[in-house]
């Protein structure tokens, strides 16, 4: 038995967009029976945002199957028996906390601060977040990606937001995304047990990554931010186990 853990952007849609091949492979996965998830960095959002789009673009997931950086820092906190959290992000985050019964607080004297991208971002929240690390709370990002993709480019991503709060504070976070393997680590958990797992992505720096250091296969697929023209100068900690141009490549 296998399981797939399939990175979002660049892999299965652009924009709004599905990525030629996507919706043959989800279906040639599915009828060879084998599992099938999806795995993104992008905190904003929930699984039943994400849900709604992939079955809109013609391949219907279930919020289950959706694990963003949001609902893995969520399970990571209840795991570690954390109850009380001030938490830097949207909707996303927000909500993969409280349904998990984890309390949000706008004040220092919590167990954790949770950074995520948050666009709502402003210095009255460093300060709580500088304060409560200060005072011993445990410090955690959802991921450091210095950038988000967005319809007309780039913007500044979740890790501009936490790196001003490593700066104030001189602490590193548990950051649970990609390239760290915390999140999918997660995953195997609960999904993972007795199957042989591939990470599929089309970063090395975080969807490669984090799957070699999570100790799973890796695909690289070349049809987001990687083209065939960078793979020679792909360092050997970054190499992945196996790379297509479609997705499709992969059911052969
Ligand atoms: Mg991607």
């Amino acid at each position: 038995m296998r399981l797939w853990i399939l990175d979002l952007d660049g892999v299965v849609y652009r924009g709004n967009k599905l990525i030629e091949g996507a919706k043959e492979f989800v279906e040639g996965v599915r009828d060879k029976g084998e599992d099938l998830v999806f795995l993104t960095n992008n905190s904003l959002f929930t699984p039943e945002f994400y849900s709604e789009k992939l079955t809109r673009l013609g391949i219907p997931v279930e919020a289950c199957d959706i694990y963003t950086s949001a609902e893995l820092t969520g399970a990571y906190l209840q795991e570690s028996g954390i109850k009380k959290v001030f938490a830097i992000g949207e909707g996303g985050l927000k909500k993969a906390l409280l349904r998990r019964g984890i309390k949000l607080e706008e004040s220092p004297d919590v167990e954790a601060v949770v950074v995520g991208l948050d666009r709502d971002f402003h210095y009255r929240k460093l300060v709580i977040a500088y304060k409560a690390i200060e005072k011993g709370a445990h410090f955690l990002a959802t991921n450091t990606d210095s950038t988000l993709p967005c319809e007309d480019g780039l913007l500044p991503g979740s890790g501009s937001i936490v790196a001003s709060v490593e700066k104030a504070t001189g602490k590193r976070p548990v950051v649970i995304g990609k390239p760290e393997p915390v999140g999918i680590q997660l995953i195997l958990q609960e999904r993972g047990e007795g199957k042989e797992v591939f990470i599929v992505g089309d970063r090395v720096d975080t969807d490669v990554l984090a799957g070699k250091r999570a100790g799973i296969k890796t695909v690289l697929v070349l049809t987001g931010v990687t083209t065939r023209a960078e793979i020679d100068k792909i360092p050997p900690s970054h190499t992945p186990d196996i790379i297509v141009d479609r997705l499709e490549e992969l059911l052969k």
